[in-house]
């Protein structure tokens, strides 16, 4: 099944060619006949899928006939990288078309954005914060929206932002088109999407796609050593884009020194950092004049970066779900990827409810020239919390993925990670 299935317009069709997409990923199968049908669409994705496409080329179909006027579809995205990037995939699918999109987020000038509606726009991606003041200040008008797509709905949730896309709704039209994304559904995401979607039709993709092109494993280590073990694996991956999470802005920004320091070509994107420098990193990323880049959770997320070779957890995600997004960076369009993560003694909990989702025991892994023994010295990265820090005895987490070995059967539930 192609393309041509879905009786796109031509220059829609060309745009597609030109951006190389032969095939429709799963999503775009399932989603692009219910969104140009009008439906109410709830789709359980993740970045990474195909899923801007999926709502891009339906709307840009809709709005082809018509002659440009005021704001028509409105996207709001969780983070300024992930706006960029869905303007981004608008603008190339556009490209043989009148419609304009543009992009809006804090952090950048206000006056541009606003004479950029005065110009007239069709589509606006917008983070929820400055799209509330265009709002309030009345140089925005929404009240011709015909379609709302709420992306990344769960990471909006997880940001604070519910409060603020229902006061957004209230500026927009009862009548419209309601599309949400997300690649879990806690709680109060099924509450929003009780109250935005009418009779919504459900596409449900990459319950366990990242399984498939991912491989997983474990490094048990102290946590002062952790910096030197992440040096170790960075010679043994070789060269291609590795993307390293830590916990912290602070760690993550410590981190990308300390391995420039060392010789390796890195730079890091925290929220710290200013709209300019967390695009100047993506981009050196994106070029290859960064091998790595180091990150938290918050900016990295939604982030498209194709042909990550590499994730490595320098600390472990806080949740199962934030694993899933955080390897989702990786075994992309097909290509292989592995995901390394760096585990203590008091991530233990956390590993289980990982294992749990991924379905079996992740591999546990040493390094064996790694000398694991080594004490804390003075100038260590981060002090141990006790005596010789926060080693896993050897055969810890062997002993416990013996025990989920046994319960490789017991998949999760649905409400436990990934759908
Ligand atoms: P998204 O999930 O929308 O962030 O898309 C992830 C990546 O897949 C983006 O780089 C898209 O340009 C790319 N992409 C989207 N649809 C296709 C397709 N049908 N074939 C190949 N690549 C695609």
């Amino acid at each position: 099944m192609g393309f041509e299935t879905f009786g796109l317009n031509r220059n829609l069709m060309a745009a597609v060619a030109a951006a190389g997409y032969t095939t429709p990923t799963p999503i775009q199968k399932q989603a692009i006949p219910l969104v140009m049908q009008g439906r109410d669409v709830l789709g359980l994705a993740q970045t990474g899928t195909g899923k801007t496409a999926a709502f891009a080329l339906p709307v840009l179909q809709r709005f082809l006939q018509a002659k440009p006027g005021p704001v028509r579809a409105l996207v709001v995205a969780p983070t300024r990288e992930l706006a960029e990037q869905i303007h981004g995939e608008f603008q190339t699918l556009a490209r043989g078309t009148r419609i304009r999109s543009t992009a809006v987020y804090g952090g950048v000038g206000f006056n541009p954005q606003a004479s950029a509606f005065k110009r007239g726009v069709e589509v606006v991606i917008a983070c929820p914060g400055r799209l509330l003041d265009h709002l309030r200040q009345g140089t925005l008008d929404l009240a011709h929206v015909e379609v709302l797509i709420l992306d990344e709905a769960d990471y909006l949730f997880d940001m604070g932002f519910l409060p603020d896309v229902r006061r957004i709704i209230g500026y927009l039209p009862s009548r419209r088109q309601n599309l949400l994304f997300s690649a879990t559904m806690p709680t109060e995401i099924k509450r929003l999407a009780g109250e935005v979607l009418r009779d919504p039709a459900t596409c449900r993709i990459g319950a366990d796609a990242p399984a498939h092109t991912v491989s997983h494993a474990l490094y048990p280590v102290a946590q002062h050593l952790k910096t030197a073990l992440l040096m170790e694996l960075l010679v043994q991956v070789g060269s291609g884009p590795v993307l390293v999470f830590t916990r912290t802005k602070h760690r993550a920004k410590r981190l990308g020194e300390q391995l420039a320091k060392a010789g390796h070509r890195s730079a890091s994107l925290q929220g710290n950092l200013s709209q300019g420098r967390r695009q100047a990193a993506l981009d050196g990323f994106r070029s290859g004049r960064f091998q790595v880049l180091v990150a938290t959770d918050i900016v990295a997320r939604g982030i498209d970066i194709s042909k990550v070779s590499h994730v490595i957890n320098y600390d472990v995600p806080s949740t199962p779900e934030a694993y899933i997004h955080r390897i989702g960076r990786t075994g992309r369009a097909g290509c292989s990827g592995a995901a390394l993560t760096l585990v203590t003694r008091e991530d233990k909990s956390v590993v289980c409810s990982i294992d749990r989702v991924i379905g079996s025991p992740i591999e546990r892994r040493t390094l064996k020239d790694f000398d694991y023994d080594r004490p804390v010295s003075v100038s260590a990265d981060v002090r141990p919390r006790t005596g010789r820090g926060s080693f896993p005895r050897r055969g810890e987490f062997d002993a416990h993925a013996g025990r989920h070995g046994k319960a490789a059967g017991d998949r999760p539930k649905a409400s436990a990670g990934r759908r």
